[in-house]
């Protein structure tokens, strides 16, 4: 089974300089696949990539067929997107040009080099409102942002593309991704920062004075919203499995990455309290929009179709791995 986590290179990765990206890279790195990243830069940084860079925007076509020209990659892990689900409800213009016509271009260098094989991010946005939970694959998709929409357009698009060009394609619908690479190098830096984690931990750095719990009424037993939080090293293990599974022949795949746990807000921070010896100040506030009260995955598919059975579970482990990058490096990539 464990040749399901080597593919074969060389692979390029779009949105290599981003949080999950530079993960998935350092775990081909580890195995010695040959990597180039494609990044814009937009919200990448520059620092979490080691292996030969291409500052490119996808939105490039000339620049992008000069990329596959010159690398001849096997094979795209395609993580560049916007994933603000707040912004894309303020601009759907930018996620629509950005996400789906970006991965048209893409799409489309990929059949000019008669590249074939693409893993890429998807998200559990595409289910939008659960209407049961633990959420599994077959779950109706009916997003409820422009964001999970256009995540939602990407999946048929490459279903589309490989029942007609033989495109062959891995969807992996994320929960929440968190924590941070053991060796303690690379971890989650976004700006601006609106996940639950980092800012939970910035509290503790001082950064901020607060962290802002966002709504106690939901119908989940402390009223806080659950999310089934995934380990970034576990997600990026999943996308060479996912590769692997088609290099071997598979057409398509998609799978939920989750861990089939959920935790709370109020847990979040309870851990991240633990683990830090901060008293992390919490303020209750109005709901944010959009957010349902549970989001755990459900089904066995990545296991069954990948061999992935996610290592790291215990939120406490989690926090701690992101809590040491945090420490680490105070300034995210900003040195
Ligand atoms: N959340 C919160 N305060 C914050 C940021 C997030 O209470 O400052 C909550 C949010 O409502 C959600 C959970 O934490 O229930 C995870 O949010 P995050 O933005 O990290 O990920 P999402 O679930 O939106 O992908």
């Amino acid at each position: 089974m464990d040749n399901l986590g080597v593919p074969q290179g060389p692979v390029l990765v779009t949105g290599g300089a981003g949080y999950i990206g530079s993960h998935t890279v350092r775990a081909l790195e580890r195995r010695g696949v040959p990597v180039i990243v494609l990044d814009n830069l937009s919200t990448g940084h520059r620092a979490a990539v080691k292996v030969p860079l291409e500052v490119v925007d996808l939105a490039d076509r000339a620049a992008l067929g000069r990329v596959f020209m010159a690398y001849r990659p096997t094979a795209v892990i395609h993580f560049a997107a916007r994933a603000y689900v707040g912004e894309s409800v303020g601009d759907p213009s930018r996620y629509y040009r950005e996400n789906v016509i970006n991965t048209w271009n893409l799409l489309e260098a990929m059949r000019a080099a008669a590249c074939r094989d693409i893993v890429f991010s998807s998200t559990c946005a595409t289910y939008g409102d659960p209407v049961r939970v633990p959420i599994d694959e077959t779950h109706p998709q009916q997003p409820i942002s422009p964001y999970g929409r256009t995540k939602l357009h990407m999946e048929h698009m490459m279903q589309d593309y490989g029942r007609a060009y033989g495109l062959r394609w891995a969807a992996l619908r994320y929960f929440n991704a968190a924590g941070a690479s053991r060796d303690g190098d690379l971890g989650e830096h976004h700006e601006p920062e609106t996940h639950l984690i980092p800012l939970v931990l910035g509290v503790a750095q001082g950064k901020r004075p607060e962290i802002l719990i966002f709504g106690d009424d939901y119908d989940t037993p402390d009223g806080t919203c659950i999310r089934d939080y995934v380990h970034v090293d576990d997600l990026a293990d999943a996308h060479l499995r996912a590769l692997s599974k088609l290099q071997q022949g598979s057409p398509e795949l998609v799978c939920n990455l989750g861990t089939g746990n959920g935790f709370s807000v109020r847990e979040v921070i309870e851990a991240a309290r633990r683990i830090t010896g901060h008293a992390i100040p919490a303020r209750i506030t109005p709901r944010r929009a959009g957010d349902p009260s549970r989001l755990v995955s459900g089904g066995t598919r990545a296991r069954e179709l990948l061999g992935w059975t996610p290592r790291t579970t215990a939120i406490e482990d989690i926090v701690s791995d992101a809590w040491r990058f945090h420490r680490a490096f105070p300034n995210g990539y900003s040195f």
